[in-house]
């Protein structure tokens, strides 16, 4: 394989002031994140997630990358381009066997167009997956493999999210990150400055689970607690990838006065939330917020 130093991506990210009366109006100034412009085919959080897993699996000597995801998952997407971009195999276990023999998914198509070998297996077993003698038998079937967890989080990925808040130390009081398996919330909090906080808003229902799976992947990476971070778990709009009327109208809104279209399953869903506390009352005047932008429309 290629060394993933290999890629061309736009590090820092660039940081852009966003003006918007409703927040003004509160004493509060927004920055945009806009990880989405990292590199085309593994924008945003995904490519800080995998880049340290790709050093560690050429390091080992990995001909091939194995990962789970749903259907839908943004995460077996950029896991396939950086396979087609690096020359690494690629497999993505996909949850749900009912998928299999059916048409693929826009999301699917492209990863398979990249080469990524797909696998669907059964819920019950999908569940299972971590279990040794499943993850067995999934290497002796589709061959020797580096294993990157669902949805990319691992020690390794937190690590490399940990730039993310090292970029935006003397920038911003708050940074505020989606959350979908919490990897980016766990380094961006440990990579932030003294003084600086982070709020991640769960995109799933019962996101407040979330706040142990962050706590574990920081004590995996970082040895312990860092940073200064909460979650606000009100904002996830019904569940993954489900929306409210109140959702759509706000990403609309903003796409009409901003240009800006929305990512709707994370992105969305954390603006409105910043909106929302901003309205609330939540922020001091003055309060600056670096919001991340881990994705693209
Ligand atoms: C994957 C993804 C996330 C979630 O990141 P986690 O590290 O799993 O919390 C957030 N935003 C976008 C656009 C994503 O694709």
């Amino acid at each position: 394989m290629e060394s993933p130093d290999a890629l061309q991506v736009t590090l820092p990210s660039p940081l852009v002031v966003l003006d918007d009366e409703r927040l003004l109006r509160h004493g509060v100034r927004l920055l945009l994140k806009r990880d989405d412009l990292i590199h085309p085919d593994l924008p945003g959080n995904k490519y800080r997630k995998l880049h340290l897993n790709l050093r560690a699996a050429a390091e080992a000597g990995h001909g091939a990358l194995l990962t789970f995801g749903g259907a839908y998952s943004n995460h077996l997407r950029a896991t396939a381009a950086a396979g087609r971009l690096l020359g690494l195999r690629t497999v993505g276990v996909v949850r749900g066997d009912e998928l299999a023999g059916r048409p693929l998914n826009p999301s699917l198509a492209r990863a398979a167009a990249d080469g990524m070998r797909l696998h669907f297996l059964d819920r019950p077993t999908y569940r299972r997956k971590t279990d040794p003698e499943v993850l067995a038998a999934l290497l002796d079937r589709l061959g020797p493999a580096y294993v990157i967890p669902e949805g990319g989080s691992n020690a390794l990925a937190a690590r490399g999210c940990a730039a993310l808040g090292r970029e935006l130390r003397g920038s911003a009081d708050i940074a505020a990150v989606a959350c979908g398996t919490g990897g980016t919330l766990a380094g961006l909090a440990a990579g932030l400055g003294p003084g600086q906080r982070a709020i991640g808003f769960p995109v799933l229902r019962g996101g407040a689970f979330l706040a142990e799976d962050v706590l574990r992947l920081q004590r995996e990476a970082f040895g312990g607690r860092r940073g200064d971070w909460r979650l606000d778990d009100r904002f996830h709009g019904g569940g993954y990838a489900r929306s409210t009327p109140e959702l759509d109208a706000f990403g609309a809104d903003f796409a009409a006065r901003h240009g800006l279209a929305l990512e709707p399953v994370y992105v969305a869903k954390m603006l409105h939330g910043v909106f929302t506390l901003a309205a609330e009352g939540a922020f001091a005047p003055g309060t600056k917020i670096a919001a991340v932008v881990t994705g693209a429309r």
